[in-house]
């Protein structure tokens, strides 16, 4: 079985109270009792507390991480290298306290910090660059040069304060236990720069902004649905946007429904404008016809998390064969599967995917680091998929999963 660790975060309802168990990667929250729908977000990433076992009058001591969870795409002269990354750093580099947070995130259940939480709280000071890139240094070990682009995509980031105290020695308040034998002489701990977060995770009731119908989605869901006025809408600030989509009519039944991101981009530094550039740029076995010059070029990218060897095929299937606009906005009446990966992240996979589909590779990939790729717009569109029992396929494009594997992605 794949592993597939989970971060759990007790939490209480925005609405009724009720205590509920939410997970790293939610953003739909449905509550069990009041059933009402709210969507969680923030304006940059979550924080965490760890729970504590510290005895009684010890002052709690919150140290900062932070928890990264994404994947590293390298593009080398050879192959595109990926990496999955999951990993905790310190977010105040200090030679006294452990340098990751280990397992304990998998194990225990988080909290968000709120006013009620009794400590002192360490101030973080690495910013967030500067973590990833440390993170992608680690990573790039072992890679051969030379790395001609590099992104990381689909991630995750946030902070967990894990806690400590001192009884002499510093002390792990999780496991009760010192963290090291050495005696902390000389070193005195609050020293250092403390600040309590002031952060509050936020909550969006989910109702459409058109016509006050209750949204729908998944939990880990990005992109909420009314299937009342037939609209998308993503989180912008403290309420929603409405997103321009559409939908390929299933030409057979049992249908589900992936959806993807048609971006419109800008480049410089290579002429990728029409069909007729694709052609030339991935020396596609195709004949040059009239009308190819005026059909724009479009990037294609999944919206939704699935593996990185997928993530490739499936950008790279979809941007080869360019297919036609033949989508209408209409929310499909079958199953339709939830968008995870923000049109940014698909946006930063860009130069990935020309990397995946330029030939000669040895030519045209040392020119990827002139390259600037920009989006002037972009559209969400669901192509029907057909499935039988475990498997998801869609014949003219060629490509292939299983719900197994998406579901496996979703917490990656
Ligand atoms: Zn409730
Ligand atoms: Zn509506």
């Amino acid at each position: 079985m794949l592993k597939n660790p989970k971060i759990l975060i007790d939490h209480q309802c925005p609405q009724c109270g009720a205590p509920v168990v939410l997970e790293e990667t939610d953003h739909l929250f449905s509550c069990p009792y009041c059933k009402v729908k709210s969507y969680l977000y923030t304006s940059d990433f979550f924080r965490f507390v760890l729970p504590h076992r510290a005895p009684k009058g010890k002052t709690v001591i919150y140290f900062p991480y932070w928890h990264f969870k994404g994947i590293l795409f390298s593009s080398l002269r050879e192959r595109v290298d990926h990496r999955i990354v999951d990993v905790s750093h310190q977010a105040l580099l200090s030679d006294h306290f452990p340098i990751s947070l280990g397992l304990r995130s998998q194990v225990l259940k988080l909290r968000f910090p709120s006013n009620e939480t009794q400590g002192s709280f360490l101030k973080p000071g690495l910013p967030l660059k500067d973590m990833m890139q440390a993170i992608r240094k680690r990573f790039s070990k072992g890679l051969p040069p030379p790395i001609y682009a590099q992104r990381f995509i689909g991630e995750t980031i946030s902070q967990i304060y894990s806690p400590f105290y001192v009884n002499g020695r510093l002390y792990d308040a999780v496991l009760n236990r010192p963290i090291n034998s050495r005696p902390l002489e000389g070193v005195d701990i609050k020293a250092l720069p403390e600040s309590t977060p002031n952060w509050q995770i936020q909550f969006i009731p989910a109702q459409c902004p058109t016509c006050g119908w209750d949204l729908e989605g998944e939990r880990d869901s990005i992109v909420l649905t009314c299937r009342n006025c037939s609209s998308l809408w993503i989180q912008a600030k403290k309420g929603f946007r409405k997103l321009e989509f559409g939908s390929v009519p299933a030409e057979k039944e049992q249908a589900v429904y992936l959806p993807f991101y048609c971006i419109e981009p800008e480049i410089t530094g290579i002429q990728l404008d029409s069909y007729t550039d694709l052609i030339r740029v991935a020396n596609l076995p195709k004949v040059i016809q009239k009308g190819m010059d005026e059909r724009l070029f479009q990037f294609w990218s999944p919206a939704f998390k699935i593996r990185p060897l997928d993530f490739m095929r499936f950008s790279t299937a979809l941007t080869l064969s360019q297919p036609r606009k033949n989508w209408e906005p209409r929310i499909p009446e079958t199953e339709v599967y939830p968008v995870t990966l923000a049109a940014d992240e698909a946006l930063e996979s860009l130069k990935i995917s020309l990397a995946c589909f330029m030939k000669p590779s040895g030519l045209l990939l040392p020119t990827l680091r002139e390259i600037q790729i920009k989006a002037k717009s972009f559209v969400l569109v669901y192509f029907p998929f057909q499935t039988q029992k475990n498997e998801i396929f869609h014949t003219s494009f060629r490509l292939r999963t299983t719900r197994n594997m998406l579901n496996y992605a979703r917490h990656l």
